[in-house]
């Protein structure tokens, strides 16, 4: 039996932790002395609390980041349904954050569009292919006129000058999207326009543009 110099009751020395440096190799208060004291000083001092756990975190960076990749393999399921829930209790700010995410990151989107598109050239020749049937569809019969191959071979040239000129590539692009969701533009002269590469992909199919095109 020891007797605990903060409360002074007696208890068995099962009641104390163990102190390597203390007299009787136990420390000189109680399991529940200590608690108390610990989570009085936490309380006492968030910020030098955060600061040991800050430090702690960084000096064990790899363990950590070995144990959560170890416990999100080990539960996929269960992050899935997180993500899921998540994304929809909180569908406006999700929505809010991706599209400010999509606008901050131009490069890394074009670079992960190049990604896929290398990993998955099947599905790109698909979509490459659906493009250009619909392209064969929004071209209306009264379209091809001599002013309109005319002007339509003037931007392509004009995109493949750009993109020697400024070493950025430049694509002809169409000004209402040819499959956007609300409507669709056609594949003629007055809906073409010239954009880089990287404001071409973050364009996707949407559709902003208030001026209406004939
Ligand atoms: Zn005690």
């Amino acid at each position: 039996m020891k007797t605990c110099t903060k409360c002074g009751v007696e208890k068995p020395f099962s009641s104390f932790r163990k102190q390597a440096a203390g007299r009787d190799g136990y420390r000189a208060s109680c399991k529940e002395c200590c608690d108390k004291y610990q989570i009085k000083y936490n309380a006492d001092n968030p910020a030098r609390v955060r600061e040991i756990k800050n430090g702690w975190a960084s000096r064990n960076k790899e363990s950590r980041a070995a144990y959560g990749k170890q416990h999100r393999a080990d539960n996929v399921d269960w992050y899935k349904q997180y993500h899921q829930d998540y994304v929809a209790k909180n569908k406006a700010a999700v929505m809010a954050y991706r599209s400010q995410w999509q606008k901050d990151n131009k490069d890394k989107r074009c670079e992960s569009a190049k990604k896929s598109a290398a990993k998955n050239p099947e599905k790109r020749n698909l979509r490459c292919a659906k493009r250009r049937s619909d392209k064969l569809n929004r071209t209306p019969c009264w379209a091809g006129g001599e002013l309109d191959v005319l002007i339509k071979q003037e931007a392509f040239a004009k995109a493949r000058q750009m993109t020697i000129s400024t070493g950025i590539q430049h694509h002809v692009d169409h000004i209402v999207p040819l499959r956007g969701d609300v409507v669709s533009g056609l594949h003629i002269w007055n809906n073409l326009q010239i954009l880089s590469a990287s404001d071409n992909a973050s364009k996707g199919n949407n559709f902003t543009s208030t001026e209406v095109y004939a």
